[in-house]
């Protein structure tokens, strides 16, 4: 195709930096010519848009190096290719150009091509693409990352990120730097906690922001979104953007750039044991998962994003997917599909990128059902959340990028991309993205239907065949991994729940009593037995490491199933550990010292008491009396309906607050002398009467 220089270079004086349109006489243009290719200039990437040309196989997008007066200083080079399958809108085909180096300047021209005929060339379109962000003389704006300096001919080191990450925190009050660990060999695992006008001071103040999590670098040898990170912070800790204020106004952004600190130095997958962390969130043999899951335990985010790097070059620019395994409640599978599907597929097509399914074309038995994956794991905690996977190589629709620093840098620039419109989608749809966890967690503390072990939803192309040509595989559960009739609860000995492992780094883990402290669930002790009633927001999860059917368990428990169903008349006082499932209870009950009571789906009409039980955990229940329930161990009320009053005092609970969250009680709530306080998980609860301030907030 011959390449008229001179023509374009006289358009091309005409046209305007930030978004051009070449004008094309109404008459002039041959048919199939591309025409109205407009440039428009995001953060490390240029939008081209064009008007379709009927008939067209697929575009050639071409950018030519210019100086300032517009004469080429290189080669055209054919940087992109768009194919149908790129997104979900067909009529208004764009193409999200990156792999430069920001802030130079560039000619796009793009032709069709109709089956291998090339057609004509549009009229090319020039612009300036946007410097790195922020003032190269402003304090703080003027930070930049080891990537960003070597134009990304090397990625940022540890001591860089250290030295960076102190430099905002230092600068900005806007960020907080908070160590949640420390890696196998010793590196920092910092999260920053980033809130308007500053972040809110603890973590469970932080909790109360319904915040959003973003986990930049597990597998040490796929550093793409952790650069992206990086950056994203220096933006969100220092810019007078409204939006960028607005967003940080209302909810708190956690970002760890590196849980893999030791992987990323050495550029491995795993960490120094060699263990896949992101086969690890479950298990949590490694610090760097236990200091995720402690995190995710103490700072409750509702959304997050989990990022990677995808060695298919087949697949779209940025494959996500969400949490799949089936014991993830629907509201949020169906909240994180339509994060996915209902905002990234169709603000990627505004913007250029290709959002897919994870897998694509070709892509292997990947994005399955263990919940080792922190998207499953993330999922069965009722947080709403996508895998995001950058495609290593450019692949065939961008065939620029055997240059490894144009490579590197599309990379990166297409995950800041996806994280700002997290940070959108989540401003825009908090409020459904609350609802659904808040149904998620009353759906797994009622405990009802089966569980599976292993098995995930499947994920339709959407909308056939766009974007993406084929999702994961199926995954449907086997029947041997189905458990149709669920325990109430599982039971450990003091062996299996205390006793020393093996399965940690060094060959010394930490024990199953320290794991399930670090997921936050709840335990009932009774002499020498453990309890884990399955009546908790986290109901999914639990089986799948203390069933003896868990595919990758911590220990094989006892199941325990319900004693008390059915209707039961007359005065009960309660010993042991004694489940109620789809029972009526007419009379007073009593919890004695030392026992248990865990019920879903029943109704007591009488007083509830206990005193210094071993526990109370009601879930999707009703109480026509008044409850009251003094210096027992372990508590736990959700979704449950009672009479009243309810007095909740003198408990003493350890590190593990008393739950009472989606709760109506119809009289007044009394919390006096608890320690710690409860806390309702961000779930409302509804109180007609008067209330103490220790449950003021509830
Ligand atoms: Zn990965």
């Amino acid at each position: 195709m011959r390449r008229q220089r001179p023509t374009l270079i006289a358009v091309s004086t005409l046209i305007a930096v930030t978004l051009t349109t070449a004008p094309t006489p109404a008459n002039a243009a041959p048919p199939d010519q591309v025409t109205a290719l407009t440039a428009h200039q995001a953060d490390g990437y240029t939008t081209l848009a064009w008007q379709p040309v009927d008939g067209a196989t697929d575009y050639q997008i071409e950018r030519t190096p210019i100086n300032a007066d517009n004469t080429p200083t290189g080669a055209p080079t054919i940087v992109g290719i768009w194919r149908p399958n790129r997104q979900i809108n067909q009529h208004a085909p764009t193409f999200a150009d990156a792999g430069y180096n920001p802030g130079d300047t560039f000619q796009w021209r793009v032709r069709a091509r109709t089956g291998t005929t090339e057609q004509p060339y549009s009229d090319p379109v020039t612009a300036t693409t946007t410097a790195p962000w922020g003032n190269p003389t402003t304090p703080g704006e003027q930070l930049r990352t080891g990537w960003e300096t070597t134009h990304a001919a090397q990625y940022t080191t540890d001591t860089d990120e250290y030295a960076y990450t102190a430099a905002i925190d230092a600068l900005s009050d806007r960020v907080r730097v908070v160590e949640l660990g420390r890696t196998v060999q010793n590196r920092p695992i910092n999260m920053m906690v980033i809130g308007h006008p500053t972040p809110a001071a603890t973590p469970e103040a932080v909790a109360a922001t319904a915040p959003v999590a973003i986990n930049c670098n597990v597998h040490g040898n796929e550093p793409g979104d952790r650069e992206a990170c990086l950056i994203m912070a220096r933006q969100l800790a220092f810019s007078t953007d409204p939006r960028i204020t607005d967003l940080l106004s209302h909810t708190t952004v956690l970002i760890v750039p590196t849980i893999n600190g030791d992987g990323r130095a050495n550029n491995t997958r795993g960490n120094s044991t060699g263990q896949d962390l992101n086969r690890d969130y479950s298990l949590i043999r490694q610090p760097e998962t236990t200091a995720y899951i402690t995190m995710v335990r103490d700072y409750r985010p509702v959304a997050g994003y989990d990022g990677h790097e995808f060695g298919n070059s087949r697949a779209g620019d940025l494959p996500m997917l969400p949490p799949r395994h089936q014991n993830v409640a629907q509201p949020i599978f169906d909240q994180s599909q339509d994060m996915i599907e209902g905002h990234m597929y169709a603000k990627g097509a505004e913007a250029g990128w290709w959002a897919c399914p994870y897998g694509c074309e070709g892509g292997g038995n990947v994005g399955l059902s263990e919940e080792t994956i922190l998207r499953n794991t993330l999922g069965l905690k009722n947080v709403t959340n996508s895998l995001l996977e950058l495609r290593s190589s450019g692949g065939q629709t961008r065939p620029d990028e055997g240059n490894t620093t144009n490579n590197r840098r599309r990379k990166t620039y297409s995950a800041l991309w996806t994280f700002h419109q997290f940070l959108d989608y989540h401003r825009a749809d908090r409020a459904d993205i609350l609802k659904a966890r808040s149904e998620a967690i009353e759906t797994q503390a009622a405990n009802t239907g089966r569980l599976v072990f292993r098995g995930s939803r499947p994920i339709p192309a959407h909308p056939a065949p766009h974007p993406g040509d084929s999702p994961p595989p199926l995954d449907a559960p086997p029947a041997d991994l189905i458990l149709d009739n669920p325990p109430c609860a599982y039971k450990l000995t003091d062996a299996q729940y205390n006793g020393a492992r093996t399965d940690g780094p060094g060959g010394v883990g930490t024990t199953v009593a320290q794991r399930i402290a670090a997921h936050g669930w709840k335990v009932i002790t009774i002499g020498d037995d453990h309890y884990i009633p399955l009546n908790q927001p986290e109901r999914g999860l639990i089986p799948l490491l203390l069933d003896g059917k868990g595919v990758e368990k911590l220990t094989d428990g006892e199941r325990v199933y319900p004693t008390l169903t059915g209707r039961r008349n007359g005065p009960l006082a309660v010993t042991g550990f004694t489940c109620a499932d789809d029972a009526t209870i007419n009379g007073p009950v009593t919890v004695r010292a030392g026992a248990a009571l865990v019920t879903t789906a029943t109704t007591i009409s009488g007083p509830l008491t206990a005193a210094s039980a071993a526990g109370i955990l009601l879930a999707d229940s009703t109480i026509n009396g008044p409850v009251r329930i003094a210096t027992t161990d372990t508590i736990s009320i959700i979704d449950a309906t009672i009479a009243g009053p309810v007095d909740l005092s003198g408990n003493t609970t350890g590190t593990d607050a008393p739950v009472l969250a989606g709760t109506t009680i119809r009289g007044p709530l009394n919390c006096t002398g608890n320690n710690p306080t409860p806390h309702n998980l961000g779930i409302a609860n509804t109180v007609h009467g008067p209330r103490t301030t220790q449950c003021a907030a509830l």
